[in-house]
């Protein structure tokens, strides 16, 4: 069974779109796991939890989602993400409301323990060291474990250390060891790739591929200028930054 694993989406339908098509051309999905920030930031917050429905994925809770209906202050945004918070409110529906209200901060999928920043802090924690990593695995007993949060890919092994992906990709095998790793963003990537970031797990190799992936960036762009949202949040996608 392959799983593709999309984190930090941001109301980015056309990224979200272009990382199931790639994951499919490429030898299908059965299943889709999403690491958090489904909303936030970007122009099509009800479009983003349609499509994750609709794919029946498992998704857990990031910060933009819980500020999105109340359960996060906004107190821990800078300003252009907390005006595009106010802006991702205004858009939900009662029932996409209470989608994103019931998201757990953790699950466990397959033979991976799921969490949006880290176990210690599930919603706002930046997982950013091997150190980070090595404390998580004790922390949870959990020899594997995906994060999402800081937009930017990495795999963390014991004997490799933190590892970041190159313009090709990089690929992780769940062994007897400790695996933790981060597929980047769908959405708003921030490690100067502007390519949508997504990962495929193969529950029969054992692989986790990280990939990388085109999609319209202007189109994103030109409806986030249609609905107002903030200039800098809009140029970003450009840059990968
Ligand atoms: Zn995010």
């Amino acid at each position: 069974m392959r799983t593709l694993v999309v984190s930090d989406i941001h109301s980015n339908i056309v990224a979200l779109e272009a990382a199931v098509a790639d994951a499919e051309r490429a030898g299908g999905v059965d299943g889709v796991w999403c690491l958090g920030d489904v909303v936030g930031y970007g122009p099509e917050p009800l479009a983003c939890v349609a499509r994750l429905r609709q794919l029946n994925a498992t998704v857990i809770c990031g910060n933009h989602d819980a500020a999105a209906v109340g359960r996060l202050d906004l107190a821990w945004f800078n300003a252009y993400a907390a005006e595009a918070c106010r802006w991702t409110q205004a858009q939900l529906t009662p029932e996409v409301h209470a989608y994103l209200a019931d998201l757990p901060e953790r699950t466990v999928a397959g033979p991976f323990t799921l969490v949006h920043g880290m176990p210690r802090e599930p919603l706002t924690g930046y997982l950013v060291s091997i150190g980070q990593a090595q404390d998580a695995w004790y922390e949870t007993g959990a020899a594997a474990i995906m994060v999402g949060h800081t937009h930017v890919p990495f795999v963390c092994t014991e004997d490799g250390g933190m590892e970041r992906p190159g313009p090709g990709g990089l690929r992780a095998t769940l062994g007897s060891g400790h695996l933790l790793l981060n597929p980047g963003s769908v959405g708003q990537p921030r490690d100067g790739d502007p390519r949508a970031a997504y990962a495929v797990y193969d529950d029969v190799t054992g692989v986790v591929q990280l990939h990388r992936v085109w999609y319209d960036i202007p189109a994103t762009q030109r409806r986030m200028t249609e609905v107002g949202l903030p200039e800098p949040l809009i140029s970003r996608l450009s840059v990968g930054r």
